[in-house]
């Protein structure tokens, strides 16, 4: 299965935040795409997941030659794309379980149903492969949940669902070094020939653990660069200033603040 993604711009508010997105991904491929704050790296999860609040003025999504961005949430989630968000919801009267269950359910064909005993096993493996607390799936979705445990929860529900696409947006926020090492091992675990992820991240030590097969570095809006992971260490040594420089980006809002804090110590030793 192929996900394309061609010359995508979208905005908000009447702001366009992505400026002509390419990209493809295929099922047995890891990607990763790294950026700056503020670049559109949530903005462009949202859009491939279908949330209303951004518009798609240009461009297209399509998952084998299908409009995706004709599709419904719901029909994208069918067609096996799945979204963890930077900032999971909590949804009381809900649990973990009826979620997942629901969710299964939902792409079966109709007459079929979730098999309660294999439903209530493969839950069970999944909560003890993610080293979870095992009330979690009996609670109400996200309900008081700390931040690493919602992680930990969007990660669960991938793999019960097992979808084609998953994207996950920085889902190593928040995680502990032994969390991140869980995270990192169930989502490089999902691994297979019809298993494709996009991982949001800003740091090395998730990848450290899954085998990235393409990097992406998103600046203001675009794609500005794709390689293997020797871009993930020169991201981690140097940050983004060297990429910018290279593309000839000014970074306003970094050169507002160097202003200020020069200004404010009175010693102006000129910008770097
Ligand atoms: P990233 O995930 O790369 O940090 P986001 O996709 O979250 O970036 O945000 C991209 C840009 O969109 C940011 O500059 C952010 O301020 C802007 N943005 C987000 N929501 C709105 C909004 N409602 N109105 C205007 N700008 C917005
Ligand atoms: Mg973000």
């Amino acid at each position: 299965m192929e996900l394309v993604i061609k010359n995508l711009h979208a905005q908000i508010d009447g702001k366009e935040i992505l400026k002509g997105i390419d990209l493809t991904i295929k099922t047995g491929e890891m990607h990763a795409i790294m950026g700056p704050n503020g670049t559109g790296k949530s903005t462009l999860s949202a859009v491939i997941m279908g949330n209303p609040k951004y518009i798609v003025t240009e461009g297209s999504i399509t998952l084998d030659g299908e409009d995706v961005l004709s599709m419904t949430v719901d029909e994208r989630s069918r067609k096996g794309i799945f979204l963890a968000m930077q900032y999971p919801n909590e949804i009381t009267g809900i649990t973990n379980s009826d979620f997942i269950k629901a969710a299964l359910q939902a792409r079966m064909k109709e007459g079929e149903h979730v098999s309660l005993f294999k439903f209530i096993k493969q839950m069970d493996q999944a909560v003890q492969d993610l080293k979870m607390n095992p009330d979690l799936p009996h609670r109400y979705i996200n309900e008081g949940f700390s931040g690493g445990e919602k992680k930990r929860n969007e990660i669960l529900q991938m793999k019960m669902l097992k979808p084609h696409f998953a994207i996950l947006d920085e889902i190593d926020s928040g995680l502990d070094v032994d969390a991140l090492k869980v995270v990192g091992e169930n989502i490089n675990a999902m691994r297979s020939d019809s298993f494709a992820s996009l991982i949001i991240t800003h740091y090395q030590r998730l990848l450290d653990y899954i085998n990235t097969t393409h990097v992406h570095i998103m600046v203001n809006g675009r794609i500005v660069r794709s390689g293997g992971k020797e871009l993930i260490t020169k991201i981690d040594n140097e940050g983004y200033d060297w990429i910018k420089a290279e593309l000839g980006i000014v970074d306003n809002e970094a050169s507002k603040k160097q202003a200020i804090i020069l200004g404010s110590c009175a010693v102006n030793k000129g910008a770097k």
